[in-house]
């Protein structure tokens, strides 16, 4: 199963990812990561992206399709994928055509998660990983049980984005509107396009995904 998770920034795109790299045995695959991994590494690509990611703005067309398209190649892509965060742009959705073209692989969906720019601000703002196993947080929404513990691998060590403040979001959401949205057509016109609520609580959203892509909710 090869799928898009598409939303705004804070829209819930990871957190609904990793369920369905969990229960589907499916790669998850998010662009953001894979930059912070280069900038952390100080790659030649971490070095050209980390005062873009910075600002809010979007990275280069031509470097996250390359990067792109290597990691699809990966054996552990060979059951499908779930793309989190690509593609951004129009010409990254058409280069996504053709990479999938070339692999005889096909979209089974794009899921669209729906949220208010007002929640998407309080989302982000909130949002903390596990440094050590990238588990996704929310003071608010989704804290870990035992606070200051990573529920899935006990860590005490969490990081915060730099970018994740109230300032860059502000210019993330406008790249999301202005460069992002476009390609809600492309896809509405492929006919894979599945809107979802997305200001919904968690567990709703995975429910309504679920029924989106047509399988029973795990028992
Ligand atoms: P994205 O990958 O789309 O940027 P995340 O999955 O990282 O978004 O979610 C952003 C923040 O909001 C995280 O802190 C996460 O715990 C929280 N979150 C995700 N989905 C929901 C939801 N449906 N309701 C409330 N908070 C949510
Ligand atoms: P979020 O889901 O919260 O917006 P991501 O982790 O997906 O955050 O992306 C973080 C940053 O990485 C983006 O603001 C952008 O600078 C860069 N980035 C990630 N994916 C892409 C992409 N497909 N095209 C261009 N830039 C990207
Ligand atoms: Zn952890």
């Amino acid at each position: 199963m090869n799928l898009i998770l598409l939303g705004p920034p804070g829209a819930g795109k990871g957190t609904q990812a990793k369920r369905l790299q969990d229960r589907f045995g499916i790669a998850q695959i998010s662009t953001g990561d894979m930059l912070r991994a280069e900038v952390a590494a100080g790659s030649p690509i971490g070095r050209e992206a980390k005062a873009v990611m910075a600002a809010g703005h979007l990275v280069s067309d031509d470097i996250i399709i390359r990067m792109l398209g290597h990691r699809i190649a990966q054996p552990d892509c060979a059951k499908g994928f779930i793309l989190d965060g690509f593609p951004r742009t129009v010409p990254q959705a058409v280069a996504l055509d053709v990479l999938l073209a070339e692999r005889h692989l096909k979209l089974d969906a794009v899921i669209e998660l729906k949220v208010d720019d007002a929640a998407l601000v309080e989302r982000i703002a909130g949002r903390f990983t596990c440094a050590a196993c990238g588990a996704g947080y929310h003071e608010t929404f989704q804290p870990p049980h035992v606070p200051g513990v990573c529920d899935k691998c006990g860590s005490q060590s969490f990081t915060h984005r730099p970018d994740d403040n109230r300032e860059t979001v502000k210019a993330r959401l406008d790249a999301y509107h202005r460069q992002t949205a476009p390609i809600l057509p492309h896809y509405a016109a492929q006919g894979v396009l599945r809107s979802v609520d997305g200001m919904a609580a968690i567990d709703d959203v995975t429910r309504q995904i679920d029924a989106a892509l047509g399988v029973l909710p795990p028992a």
